[in-house]
């Protein structure tokens, strides 16, 4: 192997710290303690534990946790009530509704009721439009994640060739977005693609959203290229047991890591530094609204 692994389990931490010096810093300084709302609609078992951990990190960070479960049969005007209640709570500084919702609930419909302000996981219609013209706005979580790791991997990314594979709301087009306003010549990439592999091959840096596990192969990419594995792809793995499964990204880790200069593994990459910039966000959120100097 020849690349070098970049470790998003430490860098999250270091990121985590910072969070709980500044909350430790609002608290001492102004008696703020930043809140996080998070809403859950079902039962949906991943959901669950991104929930459950979500909740137990920004306890751990030092700020207030609001955790809002609600029955998979909730109104869209129930839902619509407790956000609305959100919005006006002066403790509460972030709100995430967890996705996906139910077929019944309209997610554009809940995303955009959510005060922009509020918006920590960067998906209200607002912050999709300021970040896309260059504006402050809340920036969506995964993408911030894996921008952070690429300039503490690379400095600056001015004039790289970036391709980012896949166009989600959530993921592919806000990545985009940040690697544009890091000044890279960005390319995404899609399912219509032509020659996916022809394209990624012009990338100095790769960052696969594509939800299909292990899907880049090492010959795609050009030599030295950094690579941010976004998927989270869980397999079956009959060799560690019956019923056992294992995780994989949508980068084919073991080719890719000989063509490489430096790759996010799955697990301990990007996945911990969603969480990680959530935390980060919801204290963003709570100096913005409270006119204090907000961390870089
Ligand atoms: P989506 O399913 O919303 O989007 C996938 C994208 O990949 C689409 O744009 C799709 O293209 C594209 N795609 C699918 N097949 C191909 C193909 N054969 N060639 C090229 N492009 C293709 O997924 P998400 O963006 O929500 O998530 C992507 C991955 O990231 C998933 O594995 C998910 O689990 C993971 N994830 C991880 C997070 C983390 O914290 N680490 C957070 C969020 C997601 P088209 O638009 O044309 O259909």
């Amino acid at each position: 192997m020849t690349a070098q692994i970049i470790d998003g389990k430490a860098f999250s931490a270091k990121v985590r710290g910072q969070v709980a010096e500044h909350v430790t810093r609002l608290k001492a300084d102004h008696g703020l303690t930043p809140g996080l709302a998070v809403v859950l609609v079902g039962e949906d078992p991943a959901s669950q534990v991104y929930v459950r951990s979500k909740g137990k990190q920004t306890i751990e960070a030092g700020m207030a946790s609001f955790e809002h479960k609600l029955d998979a049969s909730t109104s869209e005007a129930d839902l619509l009530a407790l956000i609305d209640q959100l919005n006006t709570d002066p403790a509460v500084h972030g709100i995430l509704v967890q996705l996906p919702l139910p077929d019944h609930l309209d997610e554009a419909l809940v995303i955009n009721s959510i005060a922009p302000e509020k918006d920590v996981d960067g998906f209200h219609i607002s912050n999709v439009g300021l970040l896309a013209t260059g504006q402050k706005s809340m920036v969506p979580c995964t993408p911030l994640g894996c921008l952070m790791l690429l300039r503490d991997q690379l400095g600056n990314l001015s004039g790289l060739n970036a391709v980012v594979i896949g166009r989600s709301n959530i993921v592919g087009k806000p990545m985009a977005q940040l690697l544009l306003r890091d000044s890279c010549t960005v390319t995404i990439a899609h399912s219509r693609t032509k020659d996916l592999a022809a394209v990624v091959r012009g990338a100095d840096i790769v960052v696969a959203a594509v939800g299909r596990p292990e899907f880049v192969p090492g010959d795609w990419l050009k030599p030295g290229a950094t690579v941010i594995d976004v998927g989270i792809n869980r397999l079956d793995a009959p060799e560690k047991g019956e019923g056992k499964t294992r995780l994989v990204g949508d980068v084919d880790f073991a080719s890719a890591s000989e063509v490489a200069g430096a790759i996010t593994p799955v697990p301990g990459g990007v996945g911990p530094m969603t969480i990680a910039c959530l935390l980060a966000n919801t204290v963003t959120a709570c100096c913005r609204a409270n006119g204090i100097a907000e961390p870089e």
